[in-house]
């Protein structure tokens, strides 16, 4: 595995295995990595001749009284999962902006509601490293999780609206055995913590069960009555029962679907 740490060195690589016809596959992640991460790289890796993931902990996206400096950065590691996986490059820049950076992506429609309104500008963030990356990479498919499902829809919304040749892969959330989504976030988490964010996950599922009618109501009012869990958001979004709840000083998100034969 190669390890790239220069933007221009990256974008001329990817351009010379274009030109040769490989296809390029593309993982992009703020590193920390887990299983939820190399599910995504075992999915594309059959479909593409060149696989990069990248790792860049994106200061745009992260509000000011985020976690962005303690966001874990366990480098060897990373690249230990990285190689095991199957992975060709490790994208790995320093630092993506300019100090008189005046560009952005601002989304306008789906990333306003759920995480969009508790996280300002959150998006934004997300949209335009996205965008700076597939310009980076040049890549043919581009995996995302739908654990973090509104970002999902962000991400397709603009490529589809700024015609990035790049087709847009949802990857399934996979959960530890407890059923809890798994998070690089999940490592600030106590014993007593992550016992909670198990009753979270399992609110969830449960609230998916409820049917479309009741669903928000239901499990609002369950994770209302959880000792240590402050509610941010839950939201139905389509067939999506998704929510986000703060247990300490951590910030946790999760989604499932409805199942059909509930629907209410
Ligand atoms: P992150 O490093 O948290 O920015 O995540 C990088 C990518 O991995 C994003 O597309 C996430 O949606 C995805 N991801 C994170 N956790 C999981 C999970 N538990 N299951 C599947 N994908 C995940």
């Amino acid at each position: 595995m190669k390890v790239v740490a220069s933007a221009s060195r990256m974008q001329a690589m990817a351009r010379a295995w274009k030109q040769g016809g490989l296809k390029i596959g593309l993982v992009p992640t703020m590193g920390a990595l887990h299983e939820g991460h190399l599910s995504l790289v075992e999915l594309l890796r059959p479909r593409c001749d060149l696989l990069v993931m990248s790792i860049y902990v994106n200061p745009t996206q992260f509000g000011p009284r985020e976690d962005f400096g303690r966001y874990p950065r366990p480098r060897q590691h990373d690249q230990r999962l990285a190689a095991e996986s199957g992975v060709d490059v490790l994208f790995r820049p320093g630092n993506l902006y300019r100090e008189d950076v005046s560009t952005e992506v601002r989304e306008h429609a789906v990333s306003l509601g759920r995480c969009g309104a508790s996280r300002p500008g959150h998006f934004t963030g997300v949209a335009t490293v996205v965008a700076k990356l597939f310009n980076i990479v040049q890549p043919d498919l581009a995996v995302f999780g739908q654990k973090d499902a509104q970002q999902c829809d962000v991400i397709e919304r603009m490529a589809r609206d700024l015609n990035f040749p790049v087709r847009i892969v949802r990857a399934p959330i996979i959960r530890d055995r407890n059923g809890v989504a798994l998070s690089s976030r999940n490592a600030y988490l106590g014993p007593e913590e992550y016992q909670r964010a198990v009753e979270f996950a399992r609110i969830l599922r449960e609230g998916s069960r409820k049917g479309k009618s009741t669903a928000v109501a239901w499990t609002r009012r369950r994770l209302r009555g959880l000792a240590g869990v402050d509610i941010d958001y839950v939201s139905l979004d389509g067939s999506i029962l998704s929510a986000a709840v703060r247990i300490g000083k951590t910030r946790l998100i999760d989604n499932r679907k409805i199942l059909p034969r509930a629907q209410g």
